[in-house]
C-alpha cells in the first residue's frame, strides 16, 4: 500500500534484508544512545540580513554510535520515529536547548532564540505544548529563547488540532517556524489560519535561486506572500554570495547556511556571539 492508499500513513518497506538487519540493529543501538552519552547537539546560526547579527540558532541533532560510527539525522530520525524512540530523542533534544540557551545568557551573550526540531509523531501523538511547558520549568530556561520547527505535513494532517497546539505554544511565548516549505502541497493560504512566525524556505528552492528567472521569481512570491501574512522569512542552505544578495534584494529577513557557518558545537557559537561576528 502506498502513502496514498493508507490515508496519509507511510509504512515502512525495507529495500532488501540486510536493510531491514541494519535497521533493527541501528534501533537497538540507538535504543541506549542517550544514556551511554553518544548524542550531541550542534548549533547552527541564524543571521539577520537588516542587521547582519546572529539571532538564532538551529538546533540539529548528531549521533556517533561506536559500532555503527557517524549516523546522518536523515537516516537514524526515521529509524527512531518507527522504533518509537523519537519521542525521547526529541525530549532530549529540547532540553540540551533549553539548557543551552540558560548557559549563554549567564555568559552575557546576546540573546538567540534556538529552533528545535518536532517529529510529525511527536506532534501528532503526543502534547507537545505541555512537554515544552515542562521542559521550560524544569531548566528555567526563557521562552523567548526557543522556538519548535514543524513541517507543512505535521500541521496539515490535523489542522484543527495543530492550530490549538500552535496556539497554546504561542501563548507560552515560543515561536513557531514552518519548515521545508515549498516541498509539501499547501500553500501559504492554506496556513494563513495558523499562528505561524516564520516560514523557512526549503533549501531546494534556495539552491535554484540565482539559477534563472522562473526560480528567483518563485522566491520573490513566497517571501511576499509570507509578509503580506505577517510572517518572517527565512532562506535555509544559502552556500554562495550571489544567493545571498539575491535573496537580499527579494526582502529576505534571515538565512541560515553554509555560507555563514554550518551547525557547530555551543562553544563556537558562543565564540561567535562575543566576538559580535556577522555577515
Ligand atoms: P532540517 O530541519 O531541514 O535541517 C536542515 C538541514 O540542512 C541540516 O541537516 C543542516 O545541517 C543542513 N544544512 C544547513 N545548511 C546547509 C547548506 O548550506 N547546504 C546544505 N547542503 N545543507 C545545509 P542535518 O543536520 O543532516 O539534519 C537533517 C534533518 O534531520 C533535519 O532537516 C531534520 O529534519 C532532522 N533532524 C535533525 N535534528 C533533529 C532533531 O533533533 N529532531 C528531529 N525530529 N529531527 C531532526
Ligand atoms: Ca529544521
Ligand atoms: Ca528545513
Ligand atoms: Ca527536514
Amino acid at each position: 500500500l502506498g502513502a496514498a492508499a493508507t490515508g496519509g500513513v507511510a509504512f515502512f518497506r525495507p529495500e532488501s534484508n540486510a536493510q531491514a538487519v541494519r535497521e533493527l540493529q541501528l534501533a537497538a543501538a540507538l535504543r541506549h544512545a542517550i544514556e551511554r552519552n553518544e548524542l550531541t547537539v550542534l548549533y547552527q546560526p541564524q543571521v539577520s540580513l537588516a542587521s547582519g547579527q546572529i539571532i538564532g540558532a538551529e538546533a540539529l541533532l548528531r549521533w556517533h554510535s561506536p559500532d555503527w560510527g557517524q549516523v546522518s539525522p536523515t537516516e537514524f530520525i526515521p529509524v527512531a520515529e518507527r522504533a518509537g524512540l523519537i519521542g525521547a530523542i526529541d525530549d532530549w533534544v529540547l532540553r540540551q536547548a533549553c539548557a543551552q540557551s540558560l548557559a549563554w545568557q549567564r555568559q552575557g551573550l546576546p540573546l538567540v532564540r534556538i529552533g528545535v526540531n518536532f517529529s510529525p509523531l511527536q506532534f501528532q501523538q503526543g502534547d507537545v505544548a505541555q512537554q515544552v511547558q515542562k521542559a521550560l520549568l524544569d531548566t528555567g530556561a526563557d521562552p523567548a529563547c526557543l522556538g519548535v520547527e514543524l513541517t507543512e505535513s505535521t500541521l496539515m494532517d490535523d489542522p484543527v488540532r495543530a492550530a490549538a497546539m500552535l496556539c497554546e505554544l504561542k501563548s507560552i511565548g515560543i515561536e513557531i517556524s514552518l519548515d521545508d516549505f515549498g516541498t509539501g502541497y499547501s500553500s501559504l493560504s492554506c496556513l494563513r489560519s495558523l499562528p505561524i512566525d516564520v516560514v523557512k524556505v526549503d533549501r531546494s528552492f534556495v539552491n535554484d535561486v540565482t539559477a534563472g528567472p522562473e526560480s528567483a521569481s518563485v522566491t520573490r512570491s513566497i517571501i511576499t506572500m509570507a509578509h503580506g501574512l505577517q510572517m518572517r522569512v527565512i532562506a535555509e542552505g544559502v552556500e554562495t554570495e550571489a544567493q545571498l544578495s539575491l535573496l537580499l534584494a527579494k526582502g529576505c529577513d534571515q538565512i541560515q547556511g553554509y555560507w555563514f557557518s554550518p551547525p557547530v558545537p555551543a562553544d563556537e557559537v558562543a565564540r561567535m556571539l562575543a566576538e559580535h561576528r556577522c555577515l
